[in-house]
């Protein structure tokens, strides 16, 4: 399958005086598996929507390989969906809707039958094909819309909360499926969730939105290293914000200076720590490492680990996490006892942004 670029330029759209998508600018590389990362309510399925042609955009541009497609109607820009609520034909069995688009697309009936067989190889269902849709659990539901939206070799796939009514294990599993499924195909994938693990298993990229623009683009790893604001910060993993006030030697908080791993904003900013960073100290200090002192409030072990809720000199709570080895529980305290909390200054970012 050759793979497309998506090319989206100052994307505008509003419903009255409300703006959902504000000068979106969105760059997809041919094959990507790219993520809209956001809460309910920041433009995701909207800007999908548009995407794929069932819902027009007040002002912008959508390339899919060099063709401009803004003003397409949904058949002519080739483009395989898979929603939530599956949308498949219940009086069906898996075969005729699987073959659906393809009857759409009149192609001759062997060539359907090839293609359905090779789409049910692909989700691993090929012994269902005569079962009705009806028949079928939520997790084969939801790979038979999957190879109903692969079925027709589309360059672009478009998926919207595709495993969100399954539950826990079944949708862990399905994450890896699609994953592996889309490195065999290569097709370009946006794929839309508000689950921020999801979408770090799953994507080369992810855009984070927020209130209908995007937030930051980067790998997961980046994201999570590096969030660049504080609302990406919150949404993508767990953090702990330490307010501090940046001047060019570093960012003060508590009468202490802190070096982080990036350029510094100037005036008050939000230093960030993911609570796996933060260590127990034993009192010695190593070049390049912070301390910050604190009373421990509560610990909870999670099994292999625990976490550690303790109270920095303004009141302020922060969270340490760690496993439960023998060497590191010897350094934690009871509840109201003192602990010295380490990190790297490679592990702290400075970001600005609302509590
Ligand atoms: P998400 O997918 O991130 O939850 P949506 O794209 O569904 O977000 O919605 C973004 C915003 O646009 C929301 O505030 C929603 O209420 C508004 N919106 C979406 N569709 C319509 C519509 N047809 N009419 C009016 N407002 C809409």
């Amino acid at each position: 399958m050759t793979a497309l670029p998506i090319s989206i330029r100052d994307l505008a759209k509003r419903y009255g005086n409300i703006t959902v998508l504000e000068q979106l600018d969105l760059d997809v590389a041919p094959g990507e598996f790219l993520t809209l990362l956001g809460p309910s309510g920041s433009g995701k399925t909207t800007l999908l929507m548009i995407l794929a042609g069932f819902v027009r955009a007040n002002a912008g541009s959508i390339r899919i390989g060099g063709e401009e497609v803004i003003a397409m109607p949904p058949h002519k820009r080739n483009i395989g969906m898979v929603f939530q609520n599956y949308a498949l034909f219940p009086h069906m069995n898996v075969f005729h809707n699987i073959a659906f688009p393809l009857k759409q697309r009149k192609l001759p009936q062997a060539v359907i039958a090839e293609r359905v067989k090779k789409a049910l190889d692909l989700v691993k269902l090929s012994e269902l094909a005569e079962r009705r849709v009806d028949q079928l659990s939520g997790g084969q539901r939801q790979r038979i819309a999957l190879a109903r939206a692969i079925v027709f070799e589309p360059k672009i796939v478009l998926m919207d909360e595709p495993l969100s009514a399954l539950d826990k294990g079944l949708r862990e599993h399905m994450q890896i499926e699609l994953r592996n499924l889309h490195r065999r195909l290569g097709m370009t994938t946006i794929y839309v969730t508000h689950d921020q693990r999801e979408a770090i298993t799953m994507s080369d990229r992810i855009a984070v939105m927020n209130q209908g623009r995007i937030e930051q683009l980067d790998s997961p790893e980046t994201l999570y290293a590096r969030p660049a604001t504080r609302f990406v910060a919150s949404f993508v993993g767990e953090s702990n914000f330490i307010p501090v006030d940046c001047k060019p030697d570093g960012a003060w908080y508590g009468g202490q200076r802190f070096k982080v791993a990036t350029p510094l904003p100037a005036g008050p900013g939000w230093m960030v720590v993911r609570p796996e960073k933060l260590r127990l100290s034993n009192g010695n200090t190593f070049a390049g490492e912070s301390m910050l002192d604190a009373v421990v409030r509560d610990v909870v072990y999670q099994g292999d680990s625990f976490l550690c809720y303790a109270a920095l000199p303004d009141g302020r709570q922060i969270m340490l996490r760690d496993y439960c080895r023998s060497d590191v529980l010897a350094l934690l305290p009871e509840p109201g006892g003192m602990v010295r909390l380490k990190f790297n200054a490679e592990d702290a970012t400075v970001v600005t942004g609302d509590e």
